[in-house]
């Protein structure tokens, strides 16, 4: 049900993936410059009609020109020292895109490692909080989602995640 692997998040051919957006839903760098340029032009004009997104919240769009049907517009919290509720809001992340995919009826959604590249959060903490965050979601909700894949990019993120979901199985 849940899998972790490393890769390009573009690439997969699932009902949907998160983007770790910001709160303009306009465009930035990371992983969703790479979703923008893999999905086209036409996705940044319908994301221009959802007029932004509250951190910790998310918003779903078409997927267009990518694998993958659905995009999940997550915004994360920058890292500000850890005092500035950044934990709640990065695991309101996970929730919220499990949320709409269920409202949805998707099945199959991927996650990049939100908030841990150019907002600076730590890994070693995101991760925890994305796995066991998913994990209650799963325990606690009616989902039609039944296939998680957590896609890391850097080999760090990788191993924690590798070791984190393994430790729960
Ligand atoms: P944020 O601003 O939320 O930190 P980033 O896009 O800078 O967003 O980083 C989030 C994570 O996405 C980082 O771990 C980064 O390595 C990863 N990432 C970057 N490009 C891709 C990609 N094409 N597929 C999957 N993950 C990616």
């Amino acid at each position: 049900m849940i899998q972790v692997i490393q890769g390009d998040i573009t690439k997969l051919a699932v009902d949907a993936i998160v983007n770790a957006a910001n709160s303009s839903l306009l465009g930035g760098g990371g992983v969703d410059g790479a979703i923008h340029r893999a999905a086209g032009p036409e996705l940044v004009f319908e994301c221009r009609m959802l007029h932004g997104c509250q951190t910790g919240d998310a918003k779903l769009t078409h997927g267009y020109n990518l694998p993958a049907r659905y995009v999940i517009h997550a915004v994360g919290p920058v890292w500000r020292g850890g005092h500035n509720h950044e934990s709640e809001l990065l695991a309101s992340c996970y929730r919220r895109a499990l949320e709409i995919a269920t409202e949805r009826g998707l099945t199959s959604i991927a996650f990049p490692n939100i908030s841990t590249g150019i907002y600076g959060f730590p890994k070693e903490k995101a991760c925890p909080i994305a796995v066991e965050t998913v994990q209650k979601f799963l325990e606690e909700q009616q989902t039609s989602v039944s296939d998680i894949r957590f896609v890391c990019f850097d080999e760090e993120n990788y191993r924690l995640y590798r070791e984190k979901v393994a430790e729960s199985h």
